[in-house]
């Protein structure tokens, strides 16, 4: 319906001297037309309609990318009108549609919406509009139907529309049958690519909010959690250890996808590395208490009991991300030796052969060498220490 109703009115014939009621008139005649829609906000302000001139407004931002110079002026306006808007980060995002998506009229305000939708999901723990700065096609009907497939060909399609913000990509193919651990989506932990794959007819996609919080951060904390956190169930709701990881995140920027850049430089590292020991805690906890209960089960079945310790010990790349992350902190706070601990736990969870496995590691060995060559230079009697 938006869109046809779009297609109807079209944007409006642009005028710089508007008597307060053409301006009115306009917005009415040309409702999708961001420019119109904050000429009559400024007259309806003007006149003390604060509420009626901040739902032109929000229209406005929800239509970011039709007119982004409006919108941007939107966003001020709200934030001269409305206290909520005061503090609230604003967030571009590349929106990337593959052919599933593309194929259905209206998908272009399905994703505007899906934006808008996730910004009031999130606004309790992060309170961040995302809003969509340009909306546009990316090809996947030639690679194979699985995330890691998909997030290849969206990859090949960023490097020629690069720009600040959030690369985000959808699809709507349908997963494969008894598919029951593929994953419905994909983020880099604090980095600023994710694809999400949208259920038919979504409009809310609880994958979307769960991707979002791992580009601030937020890691699995345990599979049982009645959480956002969750890969699986249907929680809305955020545990309280990763609420508090992804406060501490909330000032990121998004400019080059490297948290060393986009990250490090903008947050309080004291708190966000007093959140991540205190995820890591609760983690470390719901695996001893895996542990315990194998160790009941061995009394019944030897095997069953084998096989529970396993899944409480086991870790995984996901695990790795975030030591690494973790280690990068501690870095930037002085603390290298803590560090390097948790480095070289992150490559033995990466594997030695793995790529990723053998630069951690080679970070780590490095880390080390210049560790022992401050201790060395400390030692020397012969040198002032401290350097
Ligand atoms: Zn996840």
């Amino acid at each position: 319906m938006h869109a046809r109703l779009a297609r109807l009115t079209g944007p409006a014939p642009r005028h710089e001297d508007l008597v307060p009621e053409r301006a009115l008139r306009m917005a009415e005649a040309h409702p999708y037309d961001p420019w119109a829609l904050v000429r009559a906000a400024e007259v309806m302000a003007r006149a003390g309609r604060r509420d009626a001139a901040i739902g032109q407004l929000e229209k406005a931002v929800w239509l970011f990318d039709l007119d982004p110079p409006s919108a941007r002026i939107a966003l001020r306006q709200l934030a001269a009108l409305d206290a909520d808007w005061r503090d609230r980060q604003v967030v571009q995002v590349h929106v990337y549609a593959d052919e599933s998506i593309r194929s259905q009229s209206g998908w272009r305000f399905r994703l505007r919406t899906v934006l808008a939708r996730v910004s009031v999901a999130l606004g309790q723990i992060l309170d961040v509009r995302f809003v969509p700065i340009w909306i546009g096609g990316f090809l996947s009907e030639q690679v194979p139907n699985d995330l890691d497939a998909i997030d290849g060909a969206l990859a090949r399609s960023i490097r020629r529309e690069r720009g600040p913000g959030i690369h985000a990509g959808f699809t709507e193919r349908p997963l494969p049958h008894r598919s029951g651990r593929l994953k419905k989506g994909l983020a880099q932990l604090l980095g600023r690519q994710m694809i999400v794959r949208l259920e038919p007819g979504e409009f809310q996609s609880r994958v979307l909010a769960h991707e979002i919080l791992h580009l601030y951060g937020a890691m699995h904390v345990v599979k049982d959690l009645d959480s956002l956190m969750n890969p699986t169930g249907d929680s809305m709701q955020l545990d309280r250890p990763s609420a508090r990881v992804v406060r501490a995140m909330r000032r990121r920027v998004f400019l080059t996808g490297d948290p060393r850049r986009d990250v490090l430089p903008h947050i309080d590292l004291t708190e966000a590395i007093a959140a991540y020991e205190a995820v890591l805690a609760v983690n470390l906890n719901f695996r001893r208490m895996g542990l315990q209960a194998a160790f009941r089960t061995r009394r019944t079945s030897r095997y069953q009991a084998a096989d529970e310790a396993r899944v409480a010990v086991g870790m995984d790349t996901h695990l790795a991300d975030v030591l690494d992350i973790v280690a990068a902190l501690l870095r930037a706070d002085r603390r290298p030796a803590e560090a390097l601990i948790l480095l070289d736990a992150a490559a033995r969870l990466y594997g030695s052969e793995t790529a990723r496995g053998r630069e951690t590691s080679a970070a780590a060995e490095s880390l080390r060498r210049w560790l022992l060559g401050v201790y060395r230079v400390s030692e020397d009697p012969r040198r002032p220490s401290g350097r």
